[in-house]
């Protein structure tokens, strides 16, 4: 019997950027007993049905986006007499539409690390159950994932995961209900030698794949405080401390080491923080803006961000302190006009972002959004004979871009009013001006490749309707990414061992202070 494990994709960029972090820890999640498991990565390549025999285990890991090719995959690897597993979001939330449109066996919800040898056990002795509870594991015992098994010249940035949940509740989000709203933070040692492990690799660019980085808030502190039972100010400042303890630890790392987060915007209101990132070398953090209205904010539950003017003095902070942002803003909300789309750019430009993505409202399932839109739309509402409110069983090329109905634009004008966003975002003479954030002629020239690569792989591919167009930038994307790979790996440190530990008579704070 062998495993497989398939991340499924659509479009095959032959390179990809991040690492593909859920293969990597299944493949360390299975018992040795099953043997090494063969990894398809489909934004590399597509999967071989033929690689594939009778009583196989093919897992198949779906978010709502790929959800359709997954099914795909899982049919193609039954037709071959396989065991076919699901797991991801969308299996956790649709276990029934798996076994009807993807042919499955059994259905992981929750964290797979460590349900996962069960699942094999019972496919092994011939009778998978049809669901399998995997809970939400608790931080000390997230897995460290299997990066021996990487495929050589394939990926430019390694990934490693510190924390899951966030307590926030975005109405578009669906990490909050899913990973929960409790942090689950995982050992600073665990972490520090999964870097290392990458490090040795060659790769020095790693994303520190969290839901958010920065879970504790002041505000969340200061309100803790306010309580008359200490014990959720002891609980906050643990957390907060465990995040300084492991900044600490990732700057005795090599010096050539890069980090990027995800984060939310209060972390600008924090120097102490802001400056610890900067000495861990985390030099960039996506941010989700959303919105750069009050009443957007309000209408994705996103108060806690700024908007107007105190949106652009908090964004600017991260930069003062050497962290550069990749701005995430949403169109299609229903506080939207038709300036709303100049004004962000504006807003994104003025900011000093570094990168900005600008996606369109899709209400993902396991959202509020979701949730209240499924009520509301109308299943009488079909697309090749698929209710609207499953839009992600509609082929790619026939799905509408836009879900929600907005009280004063047309679907095709907040798609145009995007698409027109990034491609001026996007102009050269203004990714040359924001490339001034890094120093030599080298790293900008690498900073306009990779914002024309960012463009060509997630907006060109995702928004065009023009099929012609996704097939022209699917080519120039994988084109680019192979170039731009060699700019991120260095050369392999085979040696290298994880620092040795402070020592214990340290005072707390010592390595919070900024030296530089
Ligand atoms: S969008 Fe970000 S801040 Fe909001 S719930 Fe999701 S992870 Fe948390």
């Amino acid at each position: 019997m062998r495993v497989h494990l398939v991340n499924p994709s659509e479009l095959a960029f032959g390179t990809a950027v991040i690492t593909p972090r859920w293969l990597y820890v299944l493949a360390a999640a299975t018992p040795e007993q099953f043997g090494t498991p063969s990894i398809v990565d489909e934004t590399l390549e597509s999967f071989d049905a033929l690689t594939v025999a009778p009583g196989d285990v093919v897992g198949i890991g779906i978010h709502t986006g790929n959800a359709l090719r997954g099914y795909r995959v899982g049919r193609l690897a039954r037709e071959r007499g396989a065991f076919v597993v699901f797991g991801g979001i969308h299996a956790s939330l649709f276990p029934d539409e798996t076994r009807e449109h993807g042919s499955a066996h059994a259905v992981v919800k929750g964290d797979g690390d460590m349900v996962w040898p069960s699942v094999l056990a019972d496919c092994a002795a011939g009778c998978p159950g049809p669901l399998y509870e995997g809970g939400r594991v608790a931080g000390a015992s997230f897995l460290s994932a299997r990066w021996d098994l990487l495929p050589p010249d394939r990926y430019m940035w390694g990934s490693v995961q510190t924390v899951r949940g966030c307590p926030k509740h975005c109405s578009f989000c669906s990490v909050w209900r899913t990973d929960g709203q409790e942090p689950r933070q995982r050992g600073v040692e665990q972490v520090i030698e999964e870097v290392v492990a990458l490090r040795r690799k060659g790769f020095r660019f790693i994303l520190l794949a969290d839901d958010n980085f920065y879970p504790v808030t002041q505000a969340d502190l200061a309100a803790a405080a306010r309580r008359s039972d200490p014990g959720p100010l002891a609980t906050l400042t643990a957390l907060r401390q465990e995040r300084f303890e492991l900044m600490n630890r990732l700057a005795e790392l090599p010096d050539d080491l890069v980090f990027y987060t995800q984060i939310t915007m209060e972390a600008g209101e924090d120097p102490e923080f802001l400056k610890a990132m900067r000495r861990a070398r985390i030099r960039g953090a996506l941010v989700g803006v959303e919105s750069v209205t009050p009443e957007g904010l309000k209408s994705v539950f996103k108060n806690f961000n700024d908007a107007g003017d105190a949106l652009v003095t908090k964004l600017q902070a991260f930069r003062q302190h050497g962290v550069q942002v990749l701005g995430s803003f949403i169109f299609g909300l229903p506080t939207d006009t038709p300036d709303t789309f100049r004004a962000t750019a504006d807003i994104a430009q003025r900011a000093g972002l570094s990168f900005a993505q600008f996606v369109m409202l899709t209400p993902f399932p396991g959202t509020v959004d979701f949730a209240r839109w499924e009520r509301e739309e109308s299943s009488s509402t079909k697309v090749g004979g698929i209710p609207l409110n499953r839009y992600w069983l509609i082929p790619p090329s026939e799905r509408p871009k836009i879900y929600t109905p907005h009280p004063l634009m047309a679907a095709h004008e907040i798609r145009r009013g995007t698409q027109a966003t990034w491609d001026e975002y996007y102009r050269l003479p203004l990714i040359w001006q924001r490339s001034s954030c890094v120093r030599s002629v080298r790293a900008r020239l690498t900073f306009v490749l990779i914002s024309k690569l960012y463009r060509q792989m997630y907006a060109d591919t995702g928004i065009a309707t023009d099929s012609a167009r996704v097939a022209r930038s699917a080519r120039r994307a994988r084109w680019l990414a192979r170039i731009v790979r060699r700019f991120f790996i260095a050369a392999p440190m085979p040696d290298l061992q994880v620092p040795p530990l402070p020592r214990p008579s340290m005072p707390i704070g010592w390595a919070t202070e900024e030296v530089s």
